[in-house]
């Protein structure tokens, strides 16, 4: 299955998005701090190598979906530079769009149109000639085949995620994006979806996708990087964003409640689960467990149970951002 169109071997990456601002207007009438408008990007800069599986990833409200309908054309930057495929956004807008392939957050169809009318009229849209559309083969590949005339308010919500991204990549972008794809969709169809995204990338095609799951940027990317509050605060591949997790983590039964956390340079996070339960972050490199729970002993405290584990990426994320996922 040939989806894309030719891409030369130099390494330009395929999107290249520099000091990428974004403030929001104000609501009418606001007053104080909101009148400023929210700042949703505030400069934030990287590449997405051509080739990979590129995984944008944050909380909600981290300016996620801002960044992507900057790309899209769909909300206006307030100030910054992005490239699709080596073209300027704003003087090659065009050209920008057409190497680009997006499948939104929010899922909206006419209810009335076929899974191949919403493919035919977006190759039209494209100014794909009736000759070379696709709309067949694209069917196929999302495995929407037998359901080629079904009316689209008909097809389950994981068919409608998938005719979502044969609609995207019509055209034939060298580049697909996906936001939040799988957010709030069940196990089965988000295997499905991580399936048909891997597929397409071994066809050849560059890959974006957001998401606030931790689990599927660990599986899929080969490349993460991290935003939150509109600051890109990681960037890196998802290995060495693992291995960053050199931490380990142990977990202190107390036998009487402790009022006030042993500080120790040396603990990377100190917290209480509970009065009685002390979780301990320290890097494995650097100290053992043994001195770990003789420096809580020191402050006077008497253990009696112990358990401890590696940090995952979720312990990184935590880590980077000092907020849960
Ligand atoms: P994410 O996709 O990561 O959840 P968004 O890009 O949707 O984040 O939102 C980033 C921030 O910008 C949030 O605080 C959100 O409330 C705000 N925001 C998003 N869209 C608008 C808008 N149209 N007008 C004003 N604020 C917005
Ligand atoms: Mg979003």
């Amino acid at each position: 299955m040939a989806l894309v169109m030719a891409s030369d071997p130099t390494s330009e990456p395929a999107i290249r998005i520099e000091n990428l601002t974004k403030r929001y207007a104000p609501p009418p009438g606001a007053t104080g701090a909101e009148a400023e408008g929210k700042l949703a990007l505030g400069g934030v800069s990287f590449d997405v190598p051509e080739g990979s599986i590129f995984g944008l990833l944050g909380p909600n409200g981290a300016g996620k979906s801002t960044l992507i309908n900057i790309l899209a054309g769909l909300v206006n930057k307030t100030s910054g530079t992005a490239e699709i495929w080596g073209f300027d956004i704003d003087q090659q807008r065009r050209n920008a769009s057409r190497a680009i392939g997006i499948v939104p957050q929010e899922i909206v169809f006419d209810p009335f149109f076929t899974p191949f009318e919403v493919l035919e009229n977006q190759g039209g849209f494209y100014g794909v000639p009736k000759a070379l559309r696709r709309s067949e083969e694209l069917l196929e590949a999302v495995r929407l085949a037998d359901k080629r005339d079904a009316y689209a308010r008909t097809l389950s919500g994981g068919m409608k995620r998938r005719l979502l991204v044969a609609k995207a990549m019509v055209h034939s972008p060298p580049i697909l994006v996906l936001d939040e794809p799988t957010a709030g969709v069940d196990v089965e169809l988000r295997r499905q979806l991580w399936e048909l995204v891997s597929e397409l990338n071994r066809d050849g095609v560059t890959v974006v996708l957001t998401t606030h799951y931790l689990e599927e940027a660990e599986e899929l990317c080969d490349r993460i990087a991290i935003i939150n509050h509109g600051a890109l605060i990681a960037n890196k591949p998802t290995q060495e964003l693992i291995e960053m997790a050199r931490d380990k983590v142990v977990r202190i039964e107390l036998e009487a409640d402790m009022a006030e956390l042993p500080k120790e340079e040396a603990f990377h996070r100190c917290e209480l689960l509970s009065p009685r339960t002390l979780e301990v972050t320290y890097d494995r490199d650097a100290m053992s467990a043994g001195q770990v729970l003789a420096m809580v002993q020191a402050h006077g405290h008497t253990i009696v149970d112990v358990t401890t584990r590696e940090a995952d990426l979720e312990d990184v994320f935590v880590q980077l951002t000092g907020t849960g996922a």
